[in-house]
């Protein structure tokens, strides 16, 4: 049972997960709930932070980005507040006891060591950070185990299939049918895509999110990290989880029983809703945010995703089978390729190549521990940052 009583840290509060985030804790402690905000952090975003220490008053905050944190350190003096620096930093708060949740809200490889240490001190997690279980799944579900801590997922399809399995036994289940809305190419032409400007990529019809993640939404990258999430989120077998397209987003993802009944779980594309239910679960509690009008939608579409136009999730669900360290090495080379298309260095499309490429050159192994995902983690950061920065 989720506490209304909470002290928490969150991590990358000033992203859209973040800023989101804190809204629903403003709304949530006008309900009943009693929820502080001991620590915030941000990568760059200084002047954002700010205005939340203001609002908050935090006991401490972490900037990640060196320089960034000089800047705060010569542009803001708040009294009393604890200003801490980089990884260190975010792994000091991470295994404090002066806070008991942890909402994670950082972006890729980054949130995958405080996530561990907030375990190891038998913190709850919000994690909206998925690569955290695509890299290492195995390792996080073996810690929650030990120490008894739980994950609530902040992903509006892990939500939804949180949802549909209360009350549920996990024998009884067929399969999980997680939905994707295509992002901005699902009727583009794989020649179309090819030249496809960063503007392009960066408009998703359906959310409004962070960059990384929107790449990955228009690369369909995202669905096979989530289908590998899933995996671990709610220890499937990789043939029970399927993916197809609903462009609306209005059904966020669904359950297939045994007998052929389907639950799914519907509402307005609205991150609030999954954010507000990770801290109220297995409760809920009203809220503001948009309602469903049923009769505003004259249909709810669906298709098979397009696996040889969208190459990521191809390969996510092959290494989805594989698992050992291929999933640390398609998204080390994912982070690293979506980067470079932002930096405009590489083309759209050359985004699965430099995926398949690496994952080709890599001796899987399914013995592995924490450490050999850190590493092979940097190890191909580095050498396709070698190949393509001159
Ligand atoms: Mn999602």
């Amino acid at each position: 049972m989720n506490n209304p009583s909470k002290k928490i840290s969150l991590f990358g509060s000033t992203g859209s997960i973040g800023c989101n985030s804190l809204i629903v804790i403003d709304s949530l402690n006008s309900n009943g709930y009693d929820i502080s905000v001991k620590y915030l952090t941000t990568n760059t975003k200084i002047d954002i932070l700010a205005g939340q220490i203001k609002k908050y008053s935090p006991a401490g905050v972490v900037i990640q980005d060196n320089d960034a944190y000089n800047e705060f350190r010569s542009k803001y003096d708040f009294k009393g507040l604890e200003v801490l620096q980089g990884k260190k930093g975010l792994m000091e708060i991470a295994e404090r006891d002066d806070h008991d949740f942890l909402i994670n809200a950082l972006v890729g490889f980054s949130g995958l060591e405080p996530t561990i240490k907030a375990i190891q001190s038998n913190k709850d997690i919000a994690l909206a950070n998925k690569e955290t279980l695509v890299v290492a799944g195995k390792i996080i579900t073996s810690l929650t185990n030990k120490f008894n801590t739980r994950i609530f997922p902040i992903d509006s399809e892990h939500s939804a299939i949180l949802q549909c399995l209360q009350g549920e036994d996990k024998k009884n289940i067929r399969r999980l049918i997680l939905t994707a809305s295509g992002g901005p190419f699902l009727n583009k032409t794989t020649e179309e895509m090819k030249n496809t400007s960063v503007e392009d990529a960066l408009s998703h019809p359906n959310w409004k999110m962070g960059k990384k993640i929107t790449i990955d939404s228009a690369t369909m990258m995202n669905k096979g990290l989530e289908v590998i999430e899933a995996k671990w989120l709610f220890d499937m077998e990789s043939e029970k989880i399927d993916v197809v397209i609903h462009p609306e987003s209005i059904i966020h993802s669904m359950v297939e029983f045994i007998d052929g009944s389907i639950k799914a779980q519907l509402g307005i594309p609205d991150m609030k809703i999954p954010i507000q239910y990770s801290l109220t679960h297995p409760g809920r509690i009203s809220s503001g945010y948009p309602k469903m009008d049923f009769t505003k939608f004259s249909s709810l579409r669906f298709e098979e995703p397009d696996l040889e136009k969208f190459k990521c999730l191809k390969i996510a669900y092959e290494v989805l089978k594989e698992e050992g360290t291929y999933p640390a090495v398609m998204n080390a080379a994912n982070e690293i390729a979506v980067d470079l298309f932002l930096k405009g260095k590489i083309r759209f499309t050359e985004i699965p190549e430099i995926i398949e490429y690496n994952l080709n050159n890599h001796n899987n192994t399914d013995d592995y521990s924490l450490e050999d995902i850190i590493e092979t983690d940097s190890q191909i950061r580095n050498q396709i940052l070698r190949k393509y920065n001159d």
